[in-house]
């Protein structure tokens, strides 16, 4: 029986190459989406890969969704906590919606959804997790305390929670990736994008299946030995 895995945020951008490509790799895919219906629905068209709507930050749709999956599909076996938003702003300008909603999505997931798949992991005696966090959580970034917060808040969470599930076969590990070519990046006004790219060793912004090249490396069955890591893949931009 082909594994069940979970890609929140897995209809596009990142995800969906991270969808994908686990699909390519014999997994059975589950991708989360927020509220993109028209990406939704194309995605699956595309690729055939189901996806389902519920808030990563909000506890009791992800309890309510892990459920249905079980149900419908399994349980998760290789969790992939991808789904994240920004809602930048200096200090000045901050407020505590930007900080809690982008707290929230970012890393309160990560306990969402560990926490729900937890048992099941425990019980079959494997379960593969991967957060993705971001160089910015590694580095810190000009108007974004609420993102480098969460995103350092996912290292942190992910080296604690390797220490639990190492005996039973459960790695988790992260993924920093640097600046990937999706939507979330487009959004950078052009200006500031050719600045950050001529910081980037490499030369070029990352492309999505870079990161989704990471996820399969860390989610393979026999990747046992790897936990508690994170993975940058940036372009050789934070050598951390
Ligand atoms: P996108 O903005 O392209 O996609 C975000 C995804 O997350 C969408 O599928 C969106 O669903 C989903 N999502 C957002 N909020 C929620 C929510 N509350 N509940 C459920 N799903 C939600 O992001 P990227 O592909 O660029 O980024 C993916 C991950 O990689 C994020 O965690 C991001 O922080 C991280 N990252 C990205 C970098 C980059 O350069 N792009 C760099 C470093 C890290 P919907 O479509 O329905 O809105």
């Amino acid at each position: 029986m082909a594994r069940v895995a979970l890609v929140t945020g897995g209809q596009r951008g990142i995800g969906a190459a991270i969808s994908e490509m686990l699909r390519d790799q014999g997994r059975s895919v589950v991708a989360s989406y927020a509220g993109n219906e028209d990406a939704a629905r194309a995605f699956t068209e595309r690729t055939g890969i189901p996806c389902r709507k519920f808030d990563v930050g909000d506890f009791e749709q992800c309890k309510a969704a892990i459920a249905a999956i079980k149900e419908e599909f399994g349980p998760v076996e290789i969790l992939v906590n991808n789904a994240g938003i920004t809602r930048d702003g200096t200090m000045k300008r901050m407020n505590r919606d930007m900080w809690d909603q982008v707290i929230d999505t970012n890393l309160g997931s990560c306990f969402n959804l560990c926490k729900l798949v937890w048992d099941d992991m425990t019980a079959g005696k494997f379960g593969r997790i991967v957060n993705i966090g971001s160089i910015n959580g590694q580095a810190g970034q000009y108007g974004q305390v609420n993102y480098a917060a969460a995103k350092s808040g996912i290292h942190g969470f992910t080296k604690a929670l390797a220490q639990e599930g190492a005996r039973a076969n459960i790695t988790v590990n992260a993924i920093a990736p640097g600046y990937v070519d999706t939507e979330m990046v487009r959004a950078v006004p052009p200006d500031v994008l050719e600045k950050i790219v001529a910081r980037i060793p490499v030369g070029r912004l990352g492309q999505a299946e870079d990161i989704a090249r990471g996820v399969c490396f860390l989610t393979a069955d026999d990747a046992d030995f790897i936990t508690g890591s994170t993975l940058s893949i940036n372009g050789g931009q934070h050598m951390y």
